[in-house]
């Protein structure tokens, strides 16, 4: 057999939902092998035992709207946007190391400056000699009018210089990179240029046209989606997953509900949070910060009600919402839009390996799945948050492999 771990003494949150159960969980290679109330010697011989301590064992958390590439995380802040590419490229690197310490294993680009350089991270991520978590990589943010990376100026359908056939050459060149995702940005967005997230950024032609070259590319489209036009035009146009979603009306609600199994919508209360609470300077009026916090609270418990499925991923890398900080999203579906703990973390693992497109084998603690794993020191269902401390997080493994391993809870290897 190869490389195998016993976590002992733990109880098992499996993903699921239901509520942790105690168990011992054998990983043999890079998949989970065996949940037994005690795995029997001839399959404990050698593994190395992890003593759980009677912590809470998860699965990898999942999140679908990080952007590595922004530049800050919590341990290093940048405040610039036009480093050099190959500090960029750095960033990008450190920004996967520190999700990975957050106990992300698995993380849905949420759009970036230099698609050459996620792609070059989802290789060195995957290969396992830079750690960082599987990864989802994505084009750079395509805002209709946006002619270089990183300059937003959401002009509005009238103001801007993109038409259908630029739009279709824009998703075959991010394609012919092999991006997995293509952003588009189909509303402004108020908290960096104001007044604008209600306001339509593409035609109903445009996006259509991206589609049907998605479609034919094999790669995902995601929607920055503020307005309740634009939520629509992605349910109509079979984009896979909405950002924000905030202004929904009861059409857009009912429409996602109608495409609620190819869907999915992060409402990032992160960032929201973020613009309120720790940016640098107050927030101005056409920023619609608090009106963005109401809204948004009001149409997650909505979409929730409809069997919409609802994923963390707050829009982390801004230097007031550092990536590292992602786990108070999960937080924040608790306190703002009435989850249980259970049913956040089920959004962050069960849901999250959906996202990732692996939901037969990535999401829950089961045999046979992939052993991406995090071992809490306590009970993030009594208390959510603290899951936001990573000293909590005693163990985290990723396709079967230590990325932390606390000191003290390694004993002997197995002999029975
Ligand atoms: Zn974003």
């Amino acid at each position: 057999m190869g490389n195998a771990i016993l976590f002992a003494d733990v109880q098992v949150f499996d993903g699921t939902g239901r509520d942790p159960f105690p168990a011992e969980v054998l990983v043999v290679g890079n998949r989970i092998e065996t949940i037994a109330d005690h795995v029997p010697a001839h399959l404990r011989e050698g593994a190395d035992v992890i003593d759980g301590g009677g912590g809470v064992l998860i699965p990898g958390l999942v999140d679908a709207h990080t952007h590595l590439g922004f530049g800050s995380t919590v341990e290093h802040r940048s405040l610039r946007r036009d480093e050099p590419d190959e500090e960029k490229a750095l960033l990008v690197a450190h920004a996967g190391r520190v999700l990975l310490d957050s106990g992300i294993t698995s993380a849905y680009s949420g759009g970036n400056r230099l698609p050459r350089t996620e792609l070059a991270a989802r290789k060195a991520f995957a290969e396992g000699w830079m750690p960082g978590p599987r990864f989802k990589a994505a084009s750079w943010e395509g805002s209709a009018g946006m002619r270089s990376p990183g300059v937003y100026e959401f002009p509005g359908i009238e103001g801007r210089e993109s038409d259908p056939d630029s739009i279709r050459a824009f998703v075959e060149e991010m394609a012919d990179l092999g991006v997995d995702i293509v952003k588009l940005s189909l509303s402004g967005e108020s908290a960096v240029v104001a007044g604008t997230s209600r306001i339509v950024q593409f035609t109903e032609e445009e996006v259509a046209a991206a589609a049907e070259v998605a479609r034919r590319r094999g790669v995902w489209l995601t929607a920055h989606a503020h307005a309740a036009e634009s939520i629509k035009m992605a349910v109509r146009n079979n984009i896979r997953a909405v950002y924000h979603c905030t202004f929904a009306d009861e059409e857009a609600l009912d429409m996602l509900a109608g495409a609620r199994d190819r869907m999915f919508v992060a409402p990032t209360p992160g960032i929201i949070y973020a613009n309120q609470h720790e940016a640098d300077s107050e927030p101005e009026e056409g920023m619609e910060v608090e009106e963005t916090e109401r809204a948004v609270r009001a149409v997650v418990p909505e979409l929730v009600r409809r069997g919409v499925r609802v994923v963390p991923g707050g829009d982390y890398g801004f230097p007031w919402n550092p990536v590292g900080r992602n786990t108070r999203d999960l937080q924040l579906f608790v306190d703002w839009f009435g989850f249980t703990p259970a049913e956040a973390l089920r959004a962050a693992t069960q849901y999250g390996g959906q996202v990732m497109n692996m939901g037969d084998e990535l999401g829950l603690i089961r045999e046979g799945y992939l052993a991406d794993l995090v071992l809490v020191d306590g009970n993030p269902l009594d208390d959510i948050a603290i899951l936001q401390d990573r000293d909590r997080l005693a163990a985290i493994v990723k396709n079967g492999s230590f990325h932390k391993l606390a000191e003290g809870r390694r004993q002997r290897v197995s002999a029975a």
